[in-house]
């Protein structure tokens, strides 16, 4: 029997095109975030908001379908956060790395 194709169109990130490998929504990613903003600036802790999707590669922690990777999400959010205050956002990259210091630094 044929093993059935695992990367199939519905498991690529819908920004960057790579294969979502590492499931975490937008909205888990967007609650973690927002705990984190919370101990630093309070005001901001509810101001980043999600996508959401019909289809995709499943949440591993809450099983929503997603489209857009983690990487791509937090770049998002980053891109925000150093518009608002570049050293908040510094701090950020350490926490929230998925890949986003190798292609930024
Ligand atoms: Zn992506
Ligand atoms: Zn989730």
């Amino acid at each position: 029997m044929k093993q059935a194709q695992i990367q199939n169109e519905d498991a690529l990130c819908i920004v960057c095109r790579e294969a979502i490998t590492n499931p975490l929504c937008p909205e888990c990613l967007a609650k973690e975030v927002g705990e984190w903003l919370r101990y630093r600036i309070p005001s901001l802790a509810g101001e980043f908001t999600w996508p959401r999707y019909e289809t995709g590669v499943k949440c591993i922690k809450c099983g929503s379908h997603m489209g857009i990777c983690a990487h791509c999400y937090l770049k998002d959010i980053y891109d925000s956060m150093w518009e608002i205050t570049p050293m908040l956002a510094a701090e950020f990259l350490e926490t929230f790395d998925f890949g986003l210091r190798r292609e930024l630094l």
